[in-house]
């Protein structure tokens, strides 16, 4: 037998789940947000599933590369955008689009010689700190930016919120007191919303035209990350909750079943000791494949689609559970799912003290990953 521990991403999940984005923010363009492989779910076959998004963003350049040799051309937005001059020469060659959020950015573009012309993001900061012009320098930027030849117009601006998961947080709505005071009357396309915000702050979705006589945030692309994935940003509310559907399963097998006596304990430091004759089982998954070293005993997993407690610590490569209460006959080979559909990865996240983008992004490289629709 093969090492059972693998990810299926379901493609249809990632297709409804944009979906659903374009639902939430009518009238927005999606710039779909497949940083870190994509959430630890796979570079492409991600970015084929969402190729009905209007644009793709990443962190890294080589992110942005691999997207290309795939032959997808859809705008690829630089999140942080070029941090050394050689990057502008790769943006160059592989039409990126570029986050121009500092000086030493502007510097680079000022000394840029080649024949490109790029679409920039200009981003400011509202009151996230940590990248963006400070918005006193709004004219500034700007007209310093008009006076560069190697850019294209329009211009656009986008910035980022701090507190979009919490409805109604008094920060996010200074933030967009800020936005609306200074950046949203330009006339220029903007980005504001992550996927809590496209979730918890509709009114900031609203295209400029649908906006023109409403007291509101006119903001025409949204930049959803998580929620693509069909996680909920919010925090007591899972992906079903919000309408939207987990592309990732984390399954195993079962690989041995053992009887454990009372009193007796199981695993690394016998944190966990049997309070009466137990059945226990051992699954193939563990902190080397991603699996949170940090679960307590008693964090759910469904064996053969029932639930069942973990039981003492997760070793590297395999993990216990209790199967004393187990309502049908464990067999090894039996399936172990740790996260996705019918056990929502949020829930483990919070059992772990973590949030789920950590949980989905550390799935690790000897994991198999399978694609199905
Ligand atoms: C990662 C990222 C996003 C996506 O955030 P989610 O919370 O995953 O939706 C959006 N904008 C920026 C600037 C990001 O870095």
């Amino acid at each position: 037998m093969t090492r059972p521990t693998r990810a299926r991403i379901s493609r249809s999940a990632l297709s409804a789940n944009l979906a659903r984005v374009r639902a939430a923010a009518p009238g927005c363009r999606v710039i779909a947000v497949v940083k870190a492989n994509a959430y630890g779910h796979g570079l492409l076959p991600v970015a084929r599933a969402l190729a009905r998004t209007d644009a793709y963003a990443v962190a890294r350049v080589e992110e942005a590369l691999a997207l290309r040799e795939a032959g997808l051309a859809h705008p690829v937005l630089l999140l942080e955008g070029p941090l050394a001059p050689a990057d502008l020469d790769q943006a160059a060659r592989f039409h990126l689009d570029l986050v121009i959020h500092s000086d030493e950015q502007l510097g680079m573009l000022a000394h840029y010689r080649g024949p490109a012309r790029f679409t920039l993001w200009l981003k400011f900061d509202t009151g996230m700190h940590r990248l963006g012009f400070p918005l006193e320098t709004f004219d500034a930027v700007l007209s310093r930016v008009k006076s560069l030849s190697c850019v294209a117009r329009p211009l656009r601006l986008m910035t980022h919120l701090a507190c979009a998961e919490e409805r109604d947080h008094p920060h996010t709505r200074r933030q967009l007191e800020r936005i609306r005071s200074t950046l949203s009357a330009r006339g220029c396309d903007l980005s504001v919303a992550n996927s809590a915000a496209v979730l918890t702050l509709p009114e900031t979705l609203q295209s400029p035209r649908a906006a023109a006589d409403a007291p509101t945030t006119p903001c025409n692309w949204v930049r959803p990350g998580l929620m693509l994935y069909g996680i909920s940003p919010l925090p007591g509310r899972d992906a079903g909750a919000v309408g939207l559907l987990p592309a990732m399963t984390f399954e195993t097998r079962l690989i041995a079943l053992r009887r454990v006596a009372t009193g007796e304990s199981v695993g690394y430091g016998a944190t966990w000791t049997a309070a009466r004759d137990s059945l226990v089982g051992i699954a193939a998954a563990g902190y080397g494949d991603g699996y949170p070293r940090g679960l307590p005993s008693g964090t759910p997993v469904l064996v053969d689609g029932h639930r069942a407690p973990l039981a003492g610590r997760i070793s590297m490569d395999m993990l216990a559970v209790d199967l004393t209460d187990h309502p049908g006959t464990p067999v090894v080979g039996d399936t172990v799912r740790l996260w996705g559909q019918g056990l929502p990865v949020e829930r483990i996240a919070e059992a772990a003290g973590m949030i789920p983008y950590e949980l989905v992004c550390g799935i690790t490289q000897r994991v198999a990953m399978e694609v199905v629709d």
